[in-house]
């Protein structure tokens, strides 16, 4: 099968894995309320029992070309990555929010004393190595409902997620095809979602053509809090 080919059957079945859960509560932030040419780069720093890692090949290079992102990180991999996380987070544009205490499989399985216990646990972990309070959050693997994205926002958060997938965590999607698929599929507003703790296995690899490429298109990257705290 040729690369088109590959992206097109992956995209397909992606869309489809979506397209079979019911829709979110629209208050599911899946873009930002933006007609101006940004878009918000977002990694998500996913830990459950396995221990992962903090890609720098990813963050190093964003940082020192001083492009903000968004990392929504597992409160298990803020412990156990925690000096790496502190030095990550004192650089300006760097926003670190709430993915989490374990990363359980599909949260609609929890009761409502257990998703409080999960962003409860997570934020505290967070704000301890972080030194801020996360005010953002998104469900592992973007499963949701009505119920527990209620309780997640009764509790001051906005729940963040996307408006299409880069699907980064499939080893056979190669660099050219991150790259192709985002400078075909980015419009103004969208979050855009890769993966920072090692399982993202092109991302670091195609995130300089990337940032050239939507730059080069008048995008302008900013981090979701700063522009959800603007409404
Ligand atoms: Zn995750």
């Amino acid at each position: 099968m040729n690369r088109a080919c590959l992206l097109a059957v992956v995209l397909a079945l992606a869309n489809a894995v979506q397209a079979a859960e019911p829709p979110l509560p629209t208050s599911v932030v899946t873009r930002l309320p933006d007609k101006e040419r940004v878009v918000a780069l977002s990694f998500d720093a996913c830990q459950a029992r396995k221990p992962t890692r903090l890609d720098h090949g990813i963050t190093d290079f964003l940082v020192a070309r001083g492009v903000p992102f968004t990392i929504f990180m597992g409160g298990r991999f803020a412990r156990d990555h925690e000096s790496e996380v502190r030095a990550l987070a004192a650089n300006p544009g760097v926003s670190i929010q709430n993915h989490s205490w374990s990363h359980p499989r599909d949260m609609r399985l929890l009761s409502d004393e257990q998703v409080r216990g999960e962003v409860t646990e997570a934020a505290r972990a967070l704000e301890r190595v972080v030194g801020r309070r996360p005010t953002l959050f998104r469900f592992p693997g973007g499963h949701a409902d009505e119920r527990t994205v209620g309780v997640v926002e009764a509790m001051g958060y906005r729940v963040v997620h996307w408006r299409w997938t880069e699907g980064d965590p499939a080893r056979d999607i190669d660099a050219d095809m991150l790259v192709e698929q985002t400078l075909q599929r980015t419009r103004a507003g969208d979050i855009l979602i890769f993966h920072v703790n090692g399982r993202g296995w092109h991302t670091a690899e195609a995130l300089p053509r990337i940032v050239d490429g939507l730059t080069a298109r008048g995008f302008r990257f900013v981090t979701i809090e700063e522009r959800l705290g603007q409404r």
